[in-house]
């Protein structure tokens, strides 16, 4: 048996699977405010609740929204700011006496799709959750590639690329400098920049269903919302490829579910971006939406 662990802002979700990745059991519980003792009480008790239920033992496999650096195996970059500085695994293997895997919790969603989800077939994958913000992740052969210093996928930190002078500086992000990719290919910046060029404020869905209906009032500035979204998701999605070359991408987050992604045309964009003009990089969506979080953590132990 497996068990994962997805630590988010609001809720702590675990999920206990058997050996063939079927669900047995799930329970999700608030995720305790500023205070890590009572962080790592919760995990605990989340872990051992499942294993009365299923009356086995499990791996446990732990997804955070930051990562660990390997040198000092201490937390960094975790919005649950009382994580940072800690040494949660360590912790964490003490509290439930075995060996605790934590990982960034866009590689876990990238290890659920790429171990038994949208990107099964292939060996290295590239996950992007665009949510609230937009955060990556690095699976090869189903395993994270966390990287020297946990950075490995931190893609959304990059710079725009090719940014027109009209998306310059861009807007601050949250990591302290501004323009990130992350401030334009997330669901936030998505609706940002639709009320910057309309003054209108509107939802992403909105926007999108709009884009999608020629009779709804705000159809043309939606859909050129739309336009530069894919657009600047291409150019942000072909440095990866030239850096990286990944055998398949797969989407993840509340941005994900628009359906323009998969059309084809920003497949076509990436490759006019891309050195070359050609490539043919499938871009997926994700199998296993919001359970990919916490499916990942559980996949930390992978079968073979
Ligand atoms: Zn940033």
């Amino acid at each position: 048996m497996r068990i994962g662990v997805d630590v988010g802002g609001t809720k702590t979700e675990a999920i206990a699977l058997d050996n063939a990745g079927q669900e047995l059991h799930r329970r999700r519980v608030p995720t305790p405010q500023g205070d890590y003792d009572a962080s790592i009480r919760t995990i605990g008790d989340l872990v051992l609740g499942l294993e009365e239920l299923t009356g086995q033992t499990g791996t446990v496999g732990v997804g955070i929204p930051g990562t660990i650096v390997a040198s000092t195996g201490l937390v960094k970059n975790a919005n649950s700011t009382w994580l940072n500085g800690k040494p949660l695994e360590h912790d964490l293997s003490a509290a439930l006496d075995r060996e605790v895997r934590c990982a960034n919790d866009a590689n876990c969603f990238t290890v659920s799709e790429a171990t038994d989800g949208a990107a099964k077939a292939f060996h290295l994958v590239f996950g992007v959750i665009m949510g609230t913000g937009c955060g990556g992740g690095i699976s090869i052969g189903h395993r994270v590639h966390a990287g020297r210093n946990g950075l490995g996928g931190e893609w959304g930190h990059l710079p725009l690329p090719w940014a027109t002078p009209a998306e310059l500086p861009g807007a601050p992000c949250y990591c302290g400098k501004s323009g990130c990719i992350e401030t334009w290919i997330s669901g936030t910046g998505f609706e940002r920049d639709f009320a910057t060029v309309t003054g209108q404020s509107l939802r992403g869905h909105q926007i999108a269903a709009a884009a999608a209906d020629p009779t709804a009032q705000a159809a043309a500035p939606a859909a050129a919302a739309l336009d530069r979204l894919l657009d600047r998701t291409a150019r942000s999605l072909s440095m990866l490829v030239d850096i990286l070359d990944p055998d398949a991408i797969v989407l993840g987050g509340g941005l994900s579910n628009l359906p323009q992604l998969y059309d084809g045309s920003l497949s076509e964009r990436l490759s006019t971006y891309t050195f070359g003009g050609t490539v043919d990089t499938p871009i997926l969506r994700n199998l296993h939406g919001d359970s990919s979080g916490v499916r990942g953590a559980a996949w930390l132990w992978p079968l073979n």
